[in-house]
Order: C-alpha cells, then sequence, then structure tokens
C-alpha cells in the first residue's frame, strides 16, 4: 500500500487530495496544527493526523523519518496574498522553510533506506508577478510582486536544485482553484456566500475590491488530482484552465445563479479591499500537464460558480432551519 505525508492538509487543496488518495486506497498521514484540529471523521478510511507545526524544522524531519512515506505532499504554508503583507516573517517560516526542510528529508531517507521518497510542491502563479507573457507556462520568468509570491518562488527554484540533486521532485505552479471549501477570505467564495445571504434577504449589498482584476478560476478537486498525478513524474508543471475571466464577470455568474441581473445595484467597490499590487493577467497554459501527466480539468467556470452557489444558499438554507 502508498503512503503519503501531506502537510495542509486540513486546507482546502488538501483535504481533497487526502480524499482522493484515500478512495485509491491510499494511507494518508497529515500534518495539522492542533488549533485546525477537527473532530475525527466518521468516514472510514480517514487519514492519520499528527500535530504539529510547519515552522517546527524537527518535527517535519522526525515524520518524514518515521513514516518514511512514497510521497511527500507540501501543500501548508499561508495561503493569502494579503495575509503576506501583514505576515512576512511569518509566510518566510511556514511557506518557504519547511520546503527546504521537507526536501532534505526525502533525499536523507532514500540514502538511508534505499527507498525513494518522492516529493509534490504546491507552487503559485503568485510568482510570475506582473508575468510578461500571456498565457504563463513553466518557462515564464519569476517575478514576484508580494512577500507570498516571493516564499513560493523560493519553494519552486528548491524543487529543482533537489530534481538536479537526484530527488523525484515535482513543482505543480497552481493558478487560483476554488470549491465551496475556500475561506471567504478569497474573494470567489466571499461573492457566493454574499450572493447566497443576498439571495435569502439577509443582506442587501456585496462590498469588493477591483473588479476589472483577472484569473484564471478552476475547480479545487481537478488540482489536487494533479497534484497526484505528478507524484513520481519530476518536473514542473503549470496547472490551471488557460481561460481567463474578470471579477465582475465572476460576480455576473453568480448573481445569475439566483436569478438576479441587475448585479451592479447590489455591489459596491470599497477601497479597503483594493490591494497595493495586484498581478496583472493571470492565465496559465497547462500543455505540458495535458501531455507527460494527461491531466485536464473537468470544470468550466460557470459550473464552478454554480456549485459554489448552490452550496451556500443549501448551508444559509439549512442555518436558518
Ligand atoms: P489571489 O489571486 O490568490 O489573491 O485570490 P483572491 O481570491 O484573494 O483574489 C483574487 C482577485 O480578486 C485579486 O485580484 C483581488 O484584488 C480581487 N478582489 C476584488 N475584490 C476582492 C475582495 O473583496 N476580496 C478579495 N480577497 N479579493 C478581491
Amino acid at each position: 500500500m502508498r503512503t503519503a505525508l501531506i502537510t495542509g492538509i486540513s486546507g482546502q487543496t488538501g483535504s481533497y487530495l487526502a480524499d482522493q488518495l484515500l478512495e485509491d486506497g491510499w494511507v494518508v498521514h497529515g500534518l495539522v496544527r492542533e488549533s485546525d484540529r477537527r473532530p475525527a471523521s466518521s468516514v472510514e478510511p480517514s487519514p492519520v493526523l499528527h500535530d504539529g507545526d510547519l515552522a517546527d524544522a524537527a518535527r517535519l524531519d522526525e515524520l518524514v523519518d518515521s513514516l518514511a512515506p512514497d510521497v511527500v505532499f507540501n501543500l501548508g504554508g499561508l495561503t493569502s496574498v494579503a495575509a503576506s503583507w501583514h505576515s512576512p516573517i511569518e509566510t518566510e517560516a511556514v511557506t518557504a522553510r519547511p520546503v527546504a526542510v521537507l526536501l532534505d528529508a526525502c533525499r536523507r531517507s532514500a540514502e538511508r533506506t534505499g527507498r525513494r521518497v518522492a516529493f509534490v510542491q504546491a507552487s503559485s502563479a503568485e510568482m510570475f508577478g506582473q508575468a510578461e507573457e500571456v498565457p504563463q507556462r513553466e518557462s515564464t520568468p519569476i517575478r514576484p510582486l508580494n512577500p507570498y509570491g516571493a516564499a513560493k518562488a523560493y519553494g519552486h527554484h528548491l524543487v529543482g536544485v533537489y530534481r538536479a540533486a537526484g530527488v523525484d521532485a515535482s513543482s505543480c505552479i497552481l493558478f487560483n482553484h476554488e470549491s465551496p471549501r475556500r475561506p471567504e477570505t478569497f474573494v470567489t467564495r466571499k461573492i457566493t456566500a454574499g450572493v447566497a445571504r443576498i439571495h435569502l434577504g439577509l443582506e442587501s449589498r456585496l462590498r469588493l475590491g477591483n473588479l476589472d482584476a483577472v484569473r484564471d478560476w478552476g475547480w479545487a478537486p481537478d488540482y489536487a488530482r494533479a497534484l497526484a498525478l505528478a507524484a513520481g513524474h519530476p518536473g514542473d508543471y503549470v496547472i490551471a484552465t488557460g481561460v481567463a475571466h474578470s471579477v465582475a464577470e465572476f460576480v455576473a455568474m453568480a448573481f445569475a445563479a439566483v436569478g438576479i441581473t441587475d448585479w451592479r445595484s447590489h455591489v459596491e467597490q470599497d477601497p479597503a479591499f483594493m490591494r497595493p499590487a495586484d498581478a496583472a493577467i493571470q492565465t496559465g497554459d497547462a500543455s505540458r500537464a495535458r501531455e507527460v501527466l494527461g491531466w485536464s480539468p473537468t470544470m468550466d467556470l460557470e459550473s464552478i460558480v454554480s456549485a459554489m452557489v448552490a452550496h451556500d444558499v443549501a448551508l444559509l438554507g439549512a442555518s436558518r432551519g
């Protein structure tokens, strides 16, 4: 039976990855902070959870040593650009440094036991910053614009360094990926939850920042599947849909999903949600992932928005009894 260790298992993509690997018969271990620990799952099989902090290098070493997994998936760390401006030092400690600790633990474990430990890093399109070319591909220059992007860039480069040193290491450059498990700190879930509240008459307005920002939004479970496919296929892979939409278009689709067409009368622009520097047009070219991994996205944006709005309407309806 194959064994995986996942950091960030309690996050959106980590939880989908765990579900998929368990379904495929893997033994799944996950690193969680005690504060993120949820009540034990009643669904069998479930992952084995280990308490620990990503900033605790000795703990990461000990887990890789004792579990000797087939694959380490590193999805942990701060996930938001906004948070990285508030905590640049913590961003380095939990988003950049653990990549070095884990890659080196994989290398040493393979040397000691003779069994290879593959490594898959969840990198981010945020590394491209004001990208020189559209769409972005694996060869696009990396020029981050914020502490989060810089920490991810370090991790991405280190994967290349360890791959050259013989570790089966992959870096999946994930473009934005959304689902009902996204927290409301991200614009997509903020919109779908806000639309659900407006639809149910609990609120009348949605306050947003830059409506012209453009993103390539995919379906998070598809991106979890890409990470699983990359294990044992060392390389860099852009994971994206290749289709860009603006925040305004996302808003229009979300309101349309509950039958509201005059969405502008419900939306206010609030300078508090504008970014000091916002990446320009992010769209990815996932040709390499398609050719080498056989990966392709299964959902277009309209289906993603419908699924998220339906989930939020049901959730809010249920909580009101
Ligand atoms: P990111 O791409 O990882 O930073 O994901 P987000 O979902 O946080 O942001 C996506 C885009 O939406 C960015 O260009 C934001 O500037 C833009 N945006 C516009 N209004 C908002 C808002 O109210 N909240 C957030 N989080 N982003 C917003």
